[in-house]
């Protein structure tokens, strides 16, 4: 498959790697927000989260957990954002599921989404098809 994520998973092209535990790996971002953006990978290929198994994404997310603490004091940040873009309206170039672990500093310029109020009776109705979808 040509997917980057993959050929950085085999090794075929070169990655700053900050951890490797055969499931899942976690690289420097090569064009980083802040020093120290990691992104946080399975190695096999999924998409998206809905395609993530279960038992692999808790692991992907204890490995957030568990690299966080360096990666932030090798940079002296104390807070962060992990976030996923899935799919290509939300931003999504590479098409291997992965997290941006993303050190912040105060005052760093980084945005975050802008919210809007919801019209009226336009959450009641949202919620009612929401819950119509939910699984059990
Ligand atoms: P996304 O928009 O969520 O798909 O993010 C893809 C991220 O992968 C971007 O932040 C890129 O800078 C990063 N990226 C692309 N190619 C590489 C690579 N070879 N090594 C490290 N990071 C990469
Ligand atoms: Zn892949």
């Amino acid at each position: 498959m040509d997917c980057i994520f993959c050929k950085i998973a085999a090794g075929e092209i070169p990655s700053h790697k900050v951890y490797d535990d055969g499931l899942v790996m976690a690289f420097l971002d090569i064009a980083p927000v802040n020093p120290g953006h990691v992104l946080v990978v399975p190695k096999e290929h999924f998409s998206s989260l809905l395609e993530m198994p279960d038992d692999l994404l808790c692991r992907l997310a204890q490995t957030a957990r568990k690299i966080a603490p360096a990666v932030l004091e090798a940079v002296g940040a104390k807070d962060f954002n992990l976030s996923l873009n899935d799919g290509e309206a939300a931003g999504q170039v590479v098409k291997h599921f992965h997290w941006h672990l993303m050190p912040r500093f105060k005052g760093d310029g980084h945005e975050l989404w802008h919210g809007r109020a919801y019209g009226p009776g336009e959450a009641e109705s949202l919620l009612a098809k929401i819950k119509e979808n939910m699984p059990e």
